[in-house]
């Protein structure tokens, strides 16, 4: 697949759009972007648009290695990185298991790099969230910005989001002491007392960045048993400034305009208690960022892209790499070697398929 082919695809395909028969557009699904790109707005967009062999969404680890993959192979890529690029890891500290960094490396540094390195192979970015896609036909269309962009192919890379308790007290204080991420917010509860709710290895990890700057973490967890790695567990456990409240979930996070406190309630018995804090670190999980791949692709009852023999989607041409769809491993280095095996498949579907 070489630049040059795309100028000719690329105004044989606004041919092909304004051509597109009554029975091609009926099979299309239903969907927005599909029915706007009829109108002469849209085509107008397209015009402007480039064509790519490669157009991945996401921009963590499994995003940024495919990127890394096409570019390098000479495919011409675009990365759709989010407005806030780089996925989980740009909220983490310290990443201490990715192979190759011996002291460790930052979570923001790992995924600098990573994006420097698909850079350097030519890949281009645009720092826009996907807002729509129209996978119904080739090449495929995804709408970021102001501008449709086409591919020939599709990485789906979007990863996971924090899940929320769902408390009405909870949004109405995000950003006055409810958060996600301690890595960005601990420094703002400088000796004061933090409550984590979670069990897993984001809860840890969250608590362990928050005793570097507050007097006390309260970890509040549904059970009494961790579901987080060991390794995590033991640092936790033997940390003097953490403290654990088992069997017991959080009902309301009080305060009017700050955190104050939070509600708690037994899950082992009928009681409730008042806790008070500062800050409240929401760590329950996480859940795929795939709202727009809704009608696009299988997804299967969480949410999650179904997948097929290793990277593939319901759709031919579009693969799928990383937390969006792995609910099982969901690890940095998995996601990035999932990353580079959906951007293998992309190659060479392309060479089968041009
Ligand atoms: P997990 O799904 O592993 O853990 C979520 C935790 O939140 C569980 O303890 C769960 O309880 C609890 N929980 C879920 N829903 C609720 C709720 N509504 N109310 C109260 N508690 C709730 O998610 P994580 O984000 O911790 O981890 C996701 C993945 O990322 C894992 O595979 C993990 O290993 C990985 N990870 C690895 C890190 C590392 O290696 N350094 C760092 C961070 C994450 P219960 O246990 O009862 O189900």
């Amino acid at each position: 697949m070489k630049n040059g082919n795309w100028k000719t695809t690329k105004n044989t395909t606004i041919v092909k759009h304004s051509e597109l028969s009554e029975q091609t557009t009926k099979a299309a699904p239903k969907n927005s972007l599909t029915q706007k790109i009829h109108s002469p707005f849209w085509k107008t967009l397209l015009r402007q648009s480039a064509m790519y062999d490669v157009i991945i969404i996401g921009s963590g680890p499994a995003g940024l290695t495919a990127a890394i993959y096409t570019s390098r192979a000479r495919l011409k890529t675009l990365v759709v990185s989010g407005v806030t690029w780089g996925g989980q890891l740009m909220l983490t500290a310290e990443v201490e298991n990715f192979p190759g960094f011996k002291d460790g490396i930052l979570g923001p540094e790992l995924m600098d790099n990573l994006y420097k390195q698909a850079e350097r192979f030519g890949a281009e970015f645009q720092f826009e969230d996907a807002a729509e896609v129209d996978f119904s036909t080739r090449p495929f269309k995804v709408k970021a910005g102001n501008n449709v962009y086409e591919g020939q192919s599709v990485i789906v890379a979007t990863g996971a989001s924090p899940k929320w308790l769902g408390l009405e007290s909870e949004q109405r204080l995000r950003g006055r002491g409810v958060s996600v991420c301690a890595t960005c917010d601990a420094a703002f509860f400088r000796n004061k007392v933090a409550v984590v709710v979670g069990g897993g290895d984001t809860a840890l990890q969250e608590a362990l960045e928050l005793v570097r700057f507050v007097s006390q973490v309260k970890i509040v967890h549904r059970r009494n048993q961790l579901r987080a790695s060991k390794v995590l567990q033991e640092r936790a456990l033997k940390n003097p400034k953490i403290q654990f409240v088992w069997n017991s979930t959080v009902h309301e996070i009080l305060g009017e305009n700050k955190v104050e406190g939070v509600r708690l309630k037994r899950t082992d018995m009928d009681e409730e208690t008042t806790l008070k804090c500062d800050a409240v670190f929401v760590a329950v999980g996480h859940e795929p960022s795939t709202q727009v791949f809704r009608g696009q692709v299988e997804l299967d009852e969480k949410g999650y892209v179904v997948v097929k023999d290793e990277t593939r989607t319901s759709v031919e041409g579009v693969f799928v790499a990383g937390d969006v769809h792995d609910y099982r491993y969901k690890q940095a280095i998995t996601a990035a070697g999932a990353g580079c095996k959906a951007a293998l498949d992309a190659q060479r579907f392309l060479e089968e398929t041009s």
